[in-house]
């Protein structure tokens, strides 16, 4: 049994708030995000974390502030050792998924740095081996949505949102302007029902997956549609933890990961085996965020199918650079750790 010797408050956690502000108001099925977005970013010794709360999951930076300000005094002299670090945040934290992540991503970023490595290389990655992002087009009338994806010519896979009466007539749209791959992401907003209908006629269109069709909770309904449905299913709002998996793998063919969702990287990585256990794909996803947060999520990415980290492409001050893409593939920052600046 793993021994938990707290030290003495130290207050060796530095945060900072701060506002991203928007290109473009944002929009999914459930709610919209107007001018500005906030992100606690926290340096732990020398290594750099990001973290965007969701409220969706209960969270928010106040939240995560004072989260923060709990565990500083109880992390531990020796920061190397990330796993025994984490069993102490895991123990003190609990459900604050978002500060556990940031203080997670700054320990990892910390070490690379120490070690004089980036993230891939700390994990044996190839990062030759990083998919092609997708790129989100938020909700809005048809004809915004063709104008948005006129727009995205640089990036050659679309993620749709949707979750709208007016489903289909907007990827009959945007087929008029691309015949790119289309993810679409119906943010929970369907019932299965519906989602089946609709997923027949996306499948016209070449779409080539769906994620979160139904409610979270409903994995009975989650089943019903990927038994009645061609094209792949992929949980979002209904997988957040790798103790989430075994019991979805028979209602999806495949989970999106978010840093923010599961507390890490040490988490996510875990989530990504348990998925490949189970047989299913792995998306790894973001919120919207700065290129720290979007960078230390794309170290991951030689392990999965499918990357959806274009947080930082719909910012319009981003205070970091460090992922960059080469038409559309994650090009990994070859600097120590993270590797942001
Ligand atoms: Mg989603």
């Amino acid at each position: 049994m793993t021994q938990i010797h707290l030290n003495e408050p130290q207050g060796i956690i530095k945060t900072q708030i701060t506002d991203l502000q928007l290109q473009h108001p944002f929009k999914i099925a459930r709610r919209a995000t107007d001018a500005i977005r906030q992100v606690i970013s926290v340096e732990i010794d020398g290594g750099i974390g990001e973290t965007a709360p969701a409220r969706f999951y209960g969270e928010t930076v106040q939240t995560a502030s004072v989260a923060l300000e709990t565990i500083a005094p109880a992390l531990p002299k020796d920061l190397d050792a990330i796993h025994d670090v984490m069993e102490i945040v895991e123990a003190t934290l609990g459900g604050n998924y978002a500060a556990k992540s940031a203080i997670d991503m700054a320990l990892h970023d910390r070490l690379g740095k120490k070690l004089g490595v980036p993230l891939y290389q700390l994990w044996g990655l190839n990062p030759r081996k990083t998919p092609c992002t997708s790129f989100t087009i938020g909700l809005d009338e048809p004809e915004v949505m063709a104008e948005k994806t006129r727009h995205a010519e640089a990036y050659p896979i679309l993620k749709v949102k949707l979750g709208t009466p007016q489903d289909i007539e907007i990827i009959q749209k945007l087929r008029e302007v691309t015949d790119k791959p289309i993810y679409v992401d119906a943010n929970t907003a369907w019932t299965p029902k519906e989602a089946v209908r609709k997923i027949r006629d996306l499948a016209r269109y070449g779409v080539e997956l769906v994620e979160q069709p139904t409610k979270p909770y409903d994995l009975p309904g989650l089943k019903f549609v990927r038994e009645h449905s061609e094209l792949p299913i992929i949980a979002d709002e209904s997988v957040k933890r790798a103790s989430d998996i075994p019991v979805l793998a028979e209602c999806v063919d495949g989970i999106n990961i978010k840093l923010v969702k599961c507390g890490g990287l040490l988490e996510a990585h875990r989530m990504i085996n348990v998925a490949r256990a189970h047989g299913l794909s792995v998306m790894l996803g973001c919120m919207i965020e700065s290129s720290l947060g979007i960078t230390a999520a794309a170290h991951l990415t030689p392990l999965v199918d499918y990357a959806d980290l274009d947080g930082h492409l719909l910012i319009a001050s981003d205070p970091y650079t460090g992922v960059s893409l080469d038409k559309g593939q994650l090009i990994l920052p070859n600097r120590p750790g993270i590797g942001v600046r």
